[in-house]
């Protein structure tokens, strides 16, 4: 039996494949290639992880940071660049890094899972030749995006919005430039190129599409007409390159995230709005933040929980804060605050289903945390502010600072530092933040 097997083919599926392989984990993917175009941005960090990770092929294919401009509440705003890229060439470029980095992968259409007595899983899956093929794993990473089939009900799911892409020629020649603009009934993405091609997204309420009987192109040019200047950046002779495309767009976290042999990252787990253009972001860090957790499932089964709580905790709280983030850059545009889609997108999400145990007063408590590799439970400084907690301050630990403190010993930084081997103005940096949190009455100067 496989210890670990990866289903999915996207950049969830493939970084973390790439992120196990280099820490000489066995891994075994199977997963079918995306087919349908997409046009995205990505940030610098996802060229860090990239990078970080070896990915030559995908960094090969980004070429130049595109100029970004954002133009949200009447306010153009020069923003950092991103990278755009075609994803069914830019996921074929990973999947080639997986094999360069040693991966077993095999190009199959996942069919059905099933539990073997023994605990472990029996997946079977259709061969590039259309063959059913049968694989038995202890371990399962699901990473089939969005639409991987669900272990338990969403925890937390917003409004469904729909995004409309289109490609289009004879725009106004330009450097390489995206650019954002809001409208009365959604917002809109687009990328320009020197020769004058243009991609332009909208997103609006699937009610505008209803509203024009459904025709996705009549929608895509209802929602173009509001916009005033996109159109005037691109210049008005577009002329479409092919038929509207509509994905679906909904910001949800999964129930059952990890559990009994498997745990989901990436889309497979939460999907982002994609107005903070994350989604690759969020599937590269979820792959990175996964390697101790399974490396502990695998390594040291008796901190499965430990392990587990992790990545619930992570998961839930990076979730939380991405529906914060997105709902306060829609409440940041005041011009339509009473159409529909804007009344929709500003509204909090439902509040149960994103409870969190308020943490009152900055406070000690036992939380996993990543230590050399594995997942390992610490002492570590929890608040509202960071509720799953902060466990060194300029290099310091915390907790064994705390223990120091109570146990009474040394007087001052610098005796404290003789004591953990730290310089002593760090020591004043952890001991004032301490302070700061009404943790410690110890001076830290
Ligand atoms: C309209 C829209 C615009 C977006 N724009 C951006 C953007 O600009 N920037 C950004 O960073 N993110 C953007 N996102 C989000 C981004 O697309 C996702 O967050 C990202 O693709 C998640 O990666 P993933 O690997 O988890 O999932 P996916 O990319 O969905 O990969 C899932 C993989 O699993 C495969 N698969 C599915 N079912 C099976 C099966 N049964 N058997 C085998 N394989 C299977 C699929 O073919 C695919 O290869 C956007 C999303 C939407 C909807």
């Amino acid at each position: 039996m496989n210890p670990l097997l990866i289903l999915g083919a996207g950049p969830a599926a493939s970084l973390l494949a790439i992120a196990l392989a280099r820490h000489d984990m066995p891994v075994l993917l199977i997963g079918r290639p995306r087919t349908a175009p997409a046009v995205e941005g990505l940030s610098q960090r996802v060229v860090e992880a990239l990078k970080q990770l070896g990915c030559h092929e995908a960094l090969a294919l980004l070429g130049p940071r595109w100029h970004r401009v954002s133009s949200w509440n009447a306010q153009e705003v020069e923003m950092n660049g991103e990278f755009v890229v075609d994803r069914v060439a830019f996921d074929a470029a990973l999947l080639r890094d997986v094999k360069a980095a040693g991966v077993e992968l095999h190009d199959g259409l996942v069919r059905e899972l099933e539990r073997g007595e023994d605990g472990g899983w029996c997946v079977r899956w259709e061969d590039g030749e259309g063959r059913l093929q049968r694989t038995e794993a202890a371990l399962l990473a699901e990473c089939r995006g969005h639409t991987a089939p669900k272990m338990a009900p969403d925890r937390c799911a917003g409004p469904t919005l729909v995004s409309l892409g289109r490609t289009f020629d004879g725009a106004r020649p330009q450097p390489r430039t995206t650019f954002i603009e809001s409208f009365p009934s959604g917002w809109a993405w687009g990328g320009v190129d020197p020769q004058g091609r243009a991609h332009i997204q909208v997103v609006v309420q699937p009610a505008s599409v209803a509203a024009v009987g459904g025709d996705l192109d009549l929608a895509h040019a209802a929602a173009l007409a509001q916009l005033t200047r996109l159109p005037r950046r691109f210049g008005m002779q577009l002329k479409p390159a092919g038929t509207t495309r509509a994905r679906g767009i909904q910001a949800a976290l999964r129930g059952g995230v990890v559990g009994d042999g498997y745990l989901r990252v990436g889309d497979a787990a939460y999907t982002c709005d994609p107005l903070s253009g994350h989604g690759m972001f969020e599937a590269a860090s979820g792959a990175i933040a996964a390697v101790p957790v399974i490396n502990t499932l695998l390594r040291r089964p008796a901190q499965t929980a430990v392990a587990q709580r992790y990545l619930r905790e992570r998961i839930e709280t990076v979730f939380a804060s991405r529906v914060e983030a997105a709902r306060q850059h829609y409440a940041a545009e005041t011009h339509w605050s009473d159409e529909p889609f804007w009344r929709q997108v500003t509204q909090p999400p439902v509040a149960s289903s994103l409870a969190r145990a308020s943490v009152a007063a900055a406070t000690f408590a036992t939380r996993p945390v990543v230590e050399d590799g594995f997942i390992v439970e610490r002492r570590v400084v929890v608040s509202a502010e960071h509720p799953r907690g902060v466990r060194f301050i300029d290099g310091i630990d915390l907790g064994r600072l705390d223990e120091l403190l109570q146990a009474g010993a040394p007087a001052g930084p610098s005796d404290i530092g003789h004591h953990l081997h730290a310089p002593a103005d760090a020591v004043a940096r952890a001991l004032r933040w301490l302070q700061a949190q009404s943790l410690t009455t110890r001076v830290g100067h």
